[in-house]
């Protein structure tokens, strides 16, 4: 225990807070190695507090590189940050404006459902993309003609369910699901839907039972909080519920699930490949999705998007970010699993695998149609001498630049 009382003017703050001078010196040490080839601070110490474990995540935070200036507004937000709703049957929590102020355009709610874990039948304004992340599924909605849509979905595949149109999910055997919700519009609350036991209790008992034609007894079952996640059995055989919700209407004229496993990818590079899913090849969304793999040591190209803002989701590996917002203003933030990136309209960036093993991360927007336009295809088709005059690249080394976007580098 240090003493407090001691006048020795060379006790630093941090020994009166109780960390050992070896303790300093690690800290400095680590210091050091980490800031090898960014920002090259004057000699000092590193006295504390320090948040180890946070600081070893963000590497480009504590010594940016020597590219970044200025005043840039945070981009990046962890799941792991947001508060996560508990229940019987499964957890959630969400990443929107109001933990990501940038996040104006789209949201995410990550979920877990146990086998049998249902979140409850429900809508809301906002359209609803998603993907597996693991294990398994069944989903159900009905339309506007009443036609209903009810299939089994399994990691790697996604559902769009469109504004309005009531839907739910269910966790289903061996051992549930996980998987990633995004909501169109930034400001969603995934704790203010439209849930039917929510509003089912908050009707008169008498109305409702005017409105099915049966005695108000009928509902006095209905429970009184809503249920929003809860444990239930697993459902019956696929054929037989989509049957018997079919009956009288049909099914829905468009498909609101997509299998990526059967797509081909948009590019494939030496550095990585990426797969787009618009309204192009699944017509009912109106978000647009990139998955992309970049491989270690490769690169998401530098590029920007001409339509709408970028919200990622980084689903593996770790890599890091600098968008560049113009007057001279950059900032370099690092992601990994689990954390979500965010790029408004029109501003470059690029994406760097900075682990060793793949990196994989969504890029979605708020548009029917994916848009980007690459650094490298601007320069590769604008007469050479006027780029030479603002670069001085040489011929040589723009007659390299590929004539074709290549998404992802090395090539
Ligand atoms: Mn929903
Ligand atoms: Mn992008």
């Amino acid at each position: 225990m240090a003493d407090t009382s001691s006048p020795d003017p060379t006790l630093s703050r941090r020994s009166i807070f109780g960390l050992a001078p070896a303790a300093l010196a690690t800290a400095a040490t680590i210091s050091a190695a980490q800031r090898s080839g960014q920002n090259q601070p004057p000699n000092q110490s590193e006295p504390g507090p320090k948040n180890p474990l946070l600081e070893a995540q963000n590497k480009d935070s504590v010594f940016s590189p020597e590219s970044d200036h200025g005043t840039v507004p945070p981009f990046k937000y962890s799941f792991a940050l947001a508060h996560r709703r508990i229940e019987n049957g499964g957890w959630t929590r969400q990443v929107t404006v109001r933990e990501l102020p940038i996040s104006k355009q789209i949201a995410g709610v990550e979920m877990r459902l146990t086998a049998g874990g249902v979140r409850e039948l429900h809508w809301h304004v906002e359209a609803e993309w998603a993907i597996m992340l693991y294990g398994n599924a069944r989903i159900t909605a009905v339309d506007h003609l009443g036609r209903s849509f009810v299939d089994d979905v399994s990691e790697g595949d996604l559902w769009l369910f469109p504004p309005g149109i009531p839907h739910s999910i269910q966790g289903l055997g061996p051992d549930g699901c996980r998987f990633l919700l995004v909501f169109d519009d930034g400001s969603f609350d995934e704790f203010h839907t439209f849930l039917l036991t929510d509003w089912m209790s908050h009707t008169p008992k008498e109305v409702l039972a005017k409105n099915f034609n049966v005695a108000a007894s009928t509902f006095d079952k209905i429970p009184k909080r809503e249920l929003f996640i809860f444990q239930s059995q697993l459902p019956g055989p696929l054929q037989a519920e989509q049957a018997q919700a079919a009956r009288g209407t049909g099914t829905v004229g468009i498909d609101y699930s997509f299998r990526t496993k059967n797509m081909k990818p948009a590019k494939v590079t030496a550095g990585g490949e990426v797969k787009i899913i618009d309204s192009h090849n699944f017509p009912v969304t109106p978000i647009s999705a990139a998955i992309v793999t970049v491989k270690p040591g490769g690169l998401r190209e530098l590029h920007w998007h001409p339509n709408a803002d970028e919200w990622q989701y980084y689903i593996a590996g770790q890599g890091r970010m600098t968008l560049f917002i113009a007057g001279s203003d950059a900032r370099t933030m690092d992601f990994q699993e689990g954390d979500v990136g965010y790029v408004p309209i029109s501003n470059p960036h690029y994406i760097e695998n900075t682990g060793d093993a793949d990196l994989v991360f969504l890029e979605m927007f708020k548009a029917r149609e994916y848009q980007d336009i690459s650094l490298a295809e601007w320069l590769a088709h604008t007469p050479q001498l006027l780029v030479n005059e603002h670069l001085q690249l040489g011929t040589q080394v723009l007659n390299k630049i590929p004539k074709q976007e290549m998404v992802i580098t090395p090539i």
